[in-house]
Order: structure tokens, then sequence, then C-alpha cells
């Protein structure tokens, strides 16, 4: 009995302990694994083949010139009544590969193409038939390409529209929107990616958008896995140094002095500061999603580079 007292004692800190702890319990869903490299691409490009200006030869020299290490060719898959089929191009080039895919139309000719869903196949030859967007998204995962949505603020924001947004399944990857945040806030697991869809020189949206994927090796193989499962970051032309996700703490580097902010809910910024080379963010365990941005000039201008949401689930 000469014990008891200490075992009461030990037992009400133990319940303070548990009051004032209050830890939530949560796990962290993180598209972002280590992995050897990190590669520059270019997922939305058009050639003479579709409406581009320019040779498949000339556009992959760009690409290949400002440092690029794989290309995607997303030719309209249909332009007027002409259904062009999708090719495989191969890169001249040393750690420049090519990744097959198009642009696709979702429905018929009986609306004009801009009133259609555009979705790019990527990582895949086979076209869907001219169907509504639910089908062709179904249509490349089923063959085993990536399906993005394209350009959602296209033509006055009424592209996709948010309830589209909403209902639309098996998608995970959609072009830079402002609607974003609206869809991670609604649960939806969806990854951004910024491209320049380029058509030509002359109309100035070369290299201003374009995914860096880490992956161990270049080929289409693991920069297609990398890329479906949100390994990347998408950038105008900022550059993040590294992303660690450890435990209860995320933490941004940058090339140099930058300003780093951490964003969650609907894209409310929660931790920020300015001119600073990386920050940590602390993981409170109420937030739903936390991602980040990082800002700095570059030849004047303010680049912008984006990761891809760390899910926190409870
Ligand atoms: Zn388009
Ligand atoms: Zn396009």
């Amino acid at each position: 009995m000469k014990y008891l007292k200490y075992i009461i004692f030990i037992s009400i800190l133990m319940f303070i302990q548990s009051v004032y702890s209050n830890k939530i319990q949560y796990r962290l869903d993180s598209p972002y694994k280590p992995k050897k490299n990190v590669y520059k691409g270019q997922l939305h490009c058009h050639t003479l083949r579709s409406d581009g200006k320019h040779s498949p030869e000339q556009v992959m020299g760009f690409y290949y010139k400002a440092g690029y290490n794989f290309l995607v060719f997303t030719e309209h898959n249909q332009l007027g009544r002409r259904v062009i089929p999708a090719i495989i191009h191969k890169s001249p080039y040393k750690n420049f590969i090519m990744i097959p895919g198009y642009e696709i139309f979702s429905e018929g000719h009986r609306r004009p193409y801009f009133y259609m869903h555009h979705i790019l196949g990527i990582g895949i030859t086979k076209i869907p038939p001219m169907k509504g967007a639910q089908y062709v998204i179904d249509y490349i995962n089923k063959h085993g390409g990536i399906p993005i949505l394209c350009h959602p603020e296209w033509r006055g924001g009424f592209h996709y529209t948010l309830s589209t947004l909403e209902k639309l399944r098996g998608y995970m990857h959609i072009e830079r929107t402002v609607k974003w945040d609206y869809l991670l806030s609604k649960g939806k697991k969806v990854f951004m990616i910024r491209s320049d869809d380029f058509h030509a020189l002359k109309y100035r949206h070369f290299n201003k958008g374009f995914v860096m994927v880490y992956s161990d090796k270049l080929d289409q193989k693991n920069i297609l896995k990398n890329i479906k499962s949100g390994n990347f970051y998408s950038s105008n032309g900022a550059i993040i140094k590294s992303i660690k996700v450890e435990h209860d703490r995320i933490t941004i580097e940058a090339p140099r002095k930058s300003y780093i902010a951490f964003h969650c809910f609907a894209g409310c910024r929660v931790y920020a500061k300015w001119r600073v080379k990386n920050l940590t963010y602390k993981i409170e365990g109420n937030e739903s999603y936390i991602r980040a941005r990082v800002r700095y000039k570059v030849n004047g201008r303010y680049r912008y580079a984006e990761t891809n949401p760390i899910f926190i689930r409870r």
C-alpha cells in the first residue's frame, strides 16, 4: 500500500498531460519521394503536324537548347475534319527524350472546338473516339496514359466550370488554374502542371511553363511514373532546390533568397517569409493539405515555382 500515493500521483500527472497535449493524430500523404535526379519537361506543345508553326525537328531543337530533358508533342487529334494519328518521334539529342501524347477535343463536330473540353493524353498513342470528357479520361487511364485537363481558364473561364471539374472523375492532373485550391478543399487529389501550350516562337509562350520531375532515370517509364504520382513541381521560371517532407515538417529550399510561402485550406497563406533561402512549416494536424510556393526575380521579373499538395489525412 505504501506505493499507492505514488501511483495516484503518476496517474494525475498522466491525466494532466493528456488534457494539455491534445495531439491530433494524422498521417502525411506526400507525392514527394527522394530520387537521384530532377528533369525539366514540357508536356504541352504543337508543331506543323497540327496548328503549330514550326516543324517537329525545330521544336525539339528549341526545347533541347533551353535545357529541357523531355518533351511531349501534343498535337490536336482532330483539326477541322482531319484526324491526325499520334506518332512517336525519336530524339536526336543526348539527355533529351520524347514521350508520345496528344491533345483531345472531348466531343465531335457539333460545337466549335473552343466549347469542347481539351484533354492531354500523355504517354499514349491510342486515340479515343470523340465522346464526352469523362469517356476520354477513362479511355486514357484504361490504356495506361495520364489525362491532363487543359487550360481551364481559357475563353473567360467557362472552358471547365467548377461543377464540371467537381463532377469529372479519374483525373489527377490539371493545367494551371485559379480553381486548384477550390478542388483541393473539396477533397480532390489534383496535381498542377504548368506548360507552354507552345504553337510558335512569335506568340512568346516558349519556356514560360514547365514541370521539374524527380526521377532516378530519364526514360519514359520512370518519368511517367513520377508525373502520375505527383513527384514533380511546376514553374514558370523559378527553381526549387529541395522539398523535404519528414514527420511533422515540410522544408523548402530555394537556390537564392526568395519569398517562400505555405498555403492550405482554400489557398490561404499559413506561413511565409521574405528573403530566405529555406523555410520550414510545422504541421499542426488540422490542415487538409499544404502546398508551397517560391518566388524570386529572374531577369527583372517575378517567377514562381509551386509544389504539389501534401495531404494531411486524419
Ligand atoms: Zn487546347
Ligand atoms: Zn494545345
